[in-house]
Protein backbone atom coordinates (compact mmCIF):
# COMPACT_ATOMS: atom_id res chain seq x y z
CA UNK A 1 0.00 0.00 0.00
CA UNK A 2 1.36 3.88 -0.55
CA UNK A 3 2.50 5.38 2.13
CA UNK A 4 0.82 8.96 2.67
CA UNK A 5 2.77 11.96 1.61
CA UNK A 6 4.62 14.29 4.02
CA UNK A 7 3.31 17.68 4.41
CA UNK A 8 4.08 20.68 6.83
CA UNK A 9 0.88 23.37 6.59
CA UNK A 10 1.51 26.44 7.84
CA UNK A 11 -1.96 27.97 8.90
CA UNK A 12 -1.08 31.90 9.43
CA UNK A 13 -4.57 32.80 10.99
CA UNK A 14 -5.69 36.14 11.02
CA UNK A 15 -1.86 36.84 11.14
CA UNK A 16 -0.41 38.70 7.76
CA UNK A 17 0.26 41.81 5.92
CA UNK A 18 2.54 43.00 3.20
CA UNK A 19 5.78 42.51 5.50
CA UNK A 20 5.71 38.75 5.82
CA UNK A 21 6.11 38.18 2.47
CA UNK A 22 9.44 38.04 3.36
CA UNK A 23 9.35 34.99 5.25
CA UNK A 24 7.13 33.49 2.50
CA UNK A 25 10.34 33.79 0.24
CA UNK A 26 12.42 32.72 3.22
CA UNK A 27 10.66 29.52 3.05
CA UNK A 28 10.46 29.66 -0.51
CA UNK A 29 13.83 29.65 -0.82
CA UNK A 30 15.07 27.05 1.85
CA UNK A 31 16.37 23.88 -0.38
CA UNK A 32 13.57 20.96 -0.63
CA UNK A 33 13.11 18.63 2.12
CA UNK A 34 11.19 15.37 2.81
CA UNK A 35 7.89 16.95 3.17
CA UNK A 36 5.26 19.11 0.87
CA UNK A 37 5.23 22.18 2.33
CA UNK A 38 2.24 24.95 2.24
CA UNK A 39 1.80 28.24 3.96
CA UNK A 40 -2.03 29.47 4.28
CA UNK A 41 -1.52 33.04 4.90
CA UNK A 42 -5.01 35.13 4.87
CA UNK A 43 -7.18 35.57 1.88
CA UNK A 44 -5.65 39.24 1.54
CA UNK A 45 -2.08 37.64 1.23
CA UNK A 46 -2.17 34.91 -1.09
CA UNK A 47 -1.92 36.06 -4.57
CA UNK A 48 0.87 38.05 -3.79
CA UNK A 49 2.29 34.61 -1.62
CA UNK A 50 1.62 32.81 -4.73
CA UNK A 51 3.93 35.42 -7.04
CA UNK A 52 6.67 35.01 -4.10
CA UNK A 53 6.56 31.38 -3.95
CA UNK A 54 6.61 31.04 -7.93
CA UNK A 55 8.97 28.31 -9.29
CA UNK A 56 9.53 27.24 -5.78
CA UNK A 57 8.04 23.48 -4.55
CA UNK A 58 6.52 25.97 -1.35
CA UNK A 59 2.73 25.48 -2.37
CA UNK A 60 0.03 28.43 -0.92
CA UNK A 61 -3.80 27.64 0.58
CA UNK A 62 -6.39 29.34 2.32
CA UNK A 63 -7.94 28.76 5.74
CA UNK A 64 -11.56 28.66 4.30
CA UNK A 65 -13.54 28.41 1.48
CA UNK A 66 -17.73 28.92 1.03
CA UNK A 67 -19.16 25.46 -0.52
CA UNK A 68 -20.95 27.15 -3.60
CA UNK A 69 -19.08 28.15 -6.73
CA UNK A 70 -21.00 31.83 -6.95
CA UNK A 71 -23.62 34.04 -5.85
CA UNK A 72 -25.36 36.73 -3.12
CA UNK A 73 -22.67 35.41 -0.56
CA UNK A 74 -21.64 38.99 1.06
CA UNK A 75 -18.05 38.70 2.48
CA UNK A 76 -17.15 34.74 0.85
CA UNK A 77 -14.89 33.62 -1.49
CA UNK A 78 -15.27 31.02 -3.83
CA UNK A 79 -13.09 27.40 -4.92
CA UNK A 80 -12.86 29.43 -7.97
CA UNK A 81 -11.83 32.79 -6.30
CA UNK A 82 -9.02 30.92 -4.26
CA UNK A 83 -7.44 28.94 -7.54
CA UNK A 84 -7.40 32.59 -9.95
CA UNK A 85 -5.38 33.72 -6.38
CA UNK A 86 -2.77 31.25 -6.89
CA UNK A 87 -3.92 28.76 -3.96
CA UNK A 88 -3.78 24.89 -4.57
CA UNK A 89 -4.95 23.81 -1.36
CA UNK A 90 -7.38 24.88 1.49
CA UNK A 91 -8.07 24.28 5.50
CA UNK A 92 -12.15 23.68 5.97
CA UNK A 93 -13.22 23.08 9.22
CA UNK A 94 -10.80 24.44 11.71
CA UNK A 95 -12.13 24.57 14.95
CA UNK A 96 -11.80 28.57 15.37
CA UNK A 97 -14.47 28.39 12.12
CA UNK A 98 -16.52 25.35 13.92
CA UNK A 99 -16.31 27.63 17.14
CA UNK A 100 -16.81 30.65 15.53
CA UNK A 101 -18.73 30.33 12.75
CA UNK A 102 -20.90 27.73 13.64
CA UNK A 103 -20.01 25.95 11.67
CA UNK A 104 -21.13 22.11 11.14
CA UNK A 105 -19.94 18.79 10.13
CA UNK A 106 -22.14 18.70 6.97
CA UNK A 107 -21.33 22.48 6.10
CA UNK A 108 -17.50 21.60 6.51
CA UNK A 109 -18.17 18.34 4.54
CA UNK A 110 -19.80 20.68 1.34
CA UNK A 111 -16.79 23.10 1.46
CA UNK A 112 -14.44 19.96 1.25
CA UNK A 113 -16.63 18.36 -1.44
CA UNK A 114 -16.52 21.95 -3.30
CA UNK A 115 -12.75 22.50 -2.77
CA UNK A 116 -11.54 18.74 -3.78
CA UNK A 117 -14.06 19.03 -6.91
CA UNK A 118 -12.48 22.17 -7.85
CA UNK A 119 -8.80 20.91 -8.02
CA UNK A 120 -7.72 22.07 -4.64
CA UNK A 121 -6.48 19.85 -1.51
CA UNK A 122 -8.50 20.13 1.75
CA UNK A 123 -7.27 19.94 4.82
CA UNK A 124 -10.36 18.79 6.92
CA UNK A 125 -9.90 19.70 10.68
CA UNK A 126 -10.89 17.38 13.31
CA UNK A 127 -10.53 16.84 17.26
CA UNK A 128 -12.28 17.31 20.59
CA UNK A 129 -12.10 20.03 23.71
CA UNK A 130 -10.76 19.65 27.28
CA UNK A 131 -14.31 18.68 27.95
CA UNK A 132 -15.02 15.69 25.71
CA UNK A 133 -11.23 14.16 26.26
CA UNK A 134 -12.08 14.14 29.92
CA UNK A 135 -15.32 12.97 29.69
CA UNK A 136 -13.62 9.90 27.49
CA UNK A 137 -15.69 10.86 24.21
CA UNK A 138 -12.34 11.79 22.20
CA UNK A 139 -12.86 8.72 19.56
CA UNK A 140 -16.28 9.23 19.68
CA UNK A 141 -15.96 12.37 18.49
CA UNK A 142 -13.15 12.07 16.25
CA UNK A 143 -15.65 9.51 14.91
CA UNK A 144 -18.45 11.93 14.44
CA UNK A 145 -16.30 14.24 12.94
CA UNK A 146 -14.89 11.72 10.62
CA UNK A 147 -18.61 10.28 9.29
CA UNK A 148 -20.02 13.59 8.68
CA UNK A 149 -17.55 16.19 7.61
CA UNK A 150 -15.38 14.10 5.03
CA UNK A 151 -16.19 14.19 1.13
CA UNK A 152 -17.26 11.06 -0.43
CA UNK A 153 -13.97 10.25 -1.84
CA UNK A 154 -10.10 10.63 -0.77
CA UNK A 155 -8.96 12.16 -3.82
CA UNK A 156 -7.12 15.59 -2.30
CA UNK A 157 -7.70 14.51 0.44
CA UNK A 158 -6.12 15.36 4.27
CA UNK A 159 -7.30 15.61 7.67
CA UNK A 160 -5.82 17.26 10.39
CA UNK A 161 -6.24 16.14 13.99
CA UNK A 162 -6.33 19.46 16.16
CA UNK A 163 -7.35 18.73 19.71
CA UNK A 164 -9.18 21.74 20.53
CA UNK A 165 -7.12 22.25 23.83
CA UNK A 166 -3.93 22.03 22.47
CA UNK A 167 -4.26 24.93 19.71
CA UNK A 168 -1.90 27.70 20.62
CA UNK A 169 -2.23 26.59 24.53
CA UNK A 170 1.33 25.52 24.51
CA UNK A 171 -0.25 21.81 25.67
CA UNK A 172 -0.18 18.86 23.44
CA UNK A 173 -1.21 15.51 24.28
CA UNK A 174 1.07 12.42 25.30
CA UNK A 175 2.62 10.50 21.96
CA UNK A 176 0.49 7.60 22.98
CA UNK A 177 -2.62 9.65 22.94
CA UNK A 178 -1.80 11.24 19.73
CA UNK A 179 -1.05 8.10 18.44
CA UNK A 180 -4.05 6.51 19.67
CA UNK A 181 -6.17 8.80 17.69
CA UNK A 182 -4.27 8.83 14.49
CA UNK A 183 -4.43 4.99 14.40
CA UNK A 184 -8.22 5.64 14.51
CA UNK A 185 -8.35 8.22 11.81
CA UNK A 186 -6.29 5.82 9.68
CA UNK A 187 -8.62 3.21 10.14
CA UNK A 188 -11.87 5.09 9.92
CA UNK A 189 -10.05 6.33 6.12
CA UNK A 190 -8.97 2.29 5.41
CA UNK A 191 -12.65 1.12 6.15
CA UNK A 192 -14.33 4.40 4.12
CA UNK A 193 -12.15 4.20 1.48
CA UNK A 194 -9.86 1.37 0.85
CA UNK A 195 -6.15 1.68 -0.70
CA UNK A 196 -6.69 5.69 -0.98
CA UNK A 197 -7.28 5.45 3.06
CA UNK A 198 -4.15 4.38 3.51
CA UNK A 199 -2.57 6.86 1.23
CA UNK A 200 -4.59 10.32 2.66
CA UNK A 201 -1.72 12.37 4.89
CA UNK A 202 -3.28 12.74 8.26
CA UNK A 203 -1.32 15.80 10.53
CA UNK A 204 -1.70 16.35 13.48
CA UNK A 205 -2.10 20.23 14.64
CA UNK A 206 -2.16 21.90 18.43
CA UNK A 207 1.14 23.38 19.62
CA UNK A 208 3.83 22.16 17.18
CA UNK A 209 7.10 23.67 17.82
CA UNK A 210 10.55 23.04 16.84
CA UNK A 211 11.23 21.45 20.36
CA UNK A 212 8.59 19.20 20.28
CA UNK A 213 8.16 18.19 16.20
CA UNK A 214 11.01 15.63 16.01
CA UNK A 215 8.65 13.02 18.74
CA UNK A 216 4.98 14.28 16.92
CA UNK A 217 6.29 13.91 13.39
CA UNK A 218 7.78 10.06 14.14
CA UNK A 219 4.66 8.69 15.25
CA UNK A 220 2.96 5.94 13.37
CA UNK A 221 -0.08 7.58 11.55
CA UNK A 222 1.66 11.46 11.88
CA UNK A 223 2.29 12.35 8.01
CA UNK A 224 2.82 15.91 8.81
CA UNK A 225 2.53 18.36 10.95
CA UNK A 226 -0.32 22.11 10.93
CA UNK A 227 1.32 24.79 12.60
CA UNK A 228 0.18 27.80 13.44
CA UNK A 229 2.07 30.52 16.19
CA UNK A 230 5.52 28.39 14.96
CA UNK A 231 4.94 28.86 11.16
CA UNK A 232 4.82 33.11 10.94
CA UNK A 233 8.45 32.81 10.85
CA UNK A 234 10.60 31.22 8.20
CA UNK A 235 12.77 29.74 10.80
CA UNK A 236 10.63 28.39 13.00
CA UNK A 237 8.59 26.65 10.20
CA UNK A 238 11.60 25.52 8.40
CA UNK A 239 12.73 23.91 11.53
CA UNK A 240 10.03 22.05 11.99
CA UNK A 241 9.74 21.11 8.26
CA UNK A 242 13.37 19.89 8.77
CA UNK A 243 11.98 17.22 11.75
CA UNK A 244 9.93 15.00 8.59
P1 LIG B 1 -0.97 26.41 17.03
O1 LIG B 1 -2.24 26.35 16.06
O2 LIG B 1 0.15 25.70 16.32
O3 LIG B 1 -0.70 27.87 17.23
O4 LIG B 1 -1.36 25.71 18.29
C1 LIG B 1 -2.50 25.22 15.27
C2 LIG B 1 -3.74 25.45 14.45
O5 LIG B 1 -4.71 26.05 14.94
O6 LIG B 1 -3.80 25.01 13.28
Amino acid sequence: MAAARKMIVGNWKMFGTAPMLAEITAIAAAPAGNAKLAICPPFTLIERAARAAQGSALAIGAQDVHAADKGAHTGCISTAMLIDSGATLVIVGHSERRADNFETDAQVKAKATAAVTAGLEAIVCIGETEAQRDNGQTLTVIETQLAGSLPDAADRLVVAYEPVWAIGTGRTPTEPQVAEVHAAIRAHLEKRFGAPGAATPILYGGSVKPENAANLLGLPNVDGALVGGASLTAASFLAIAAAV
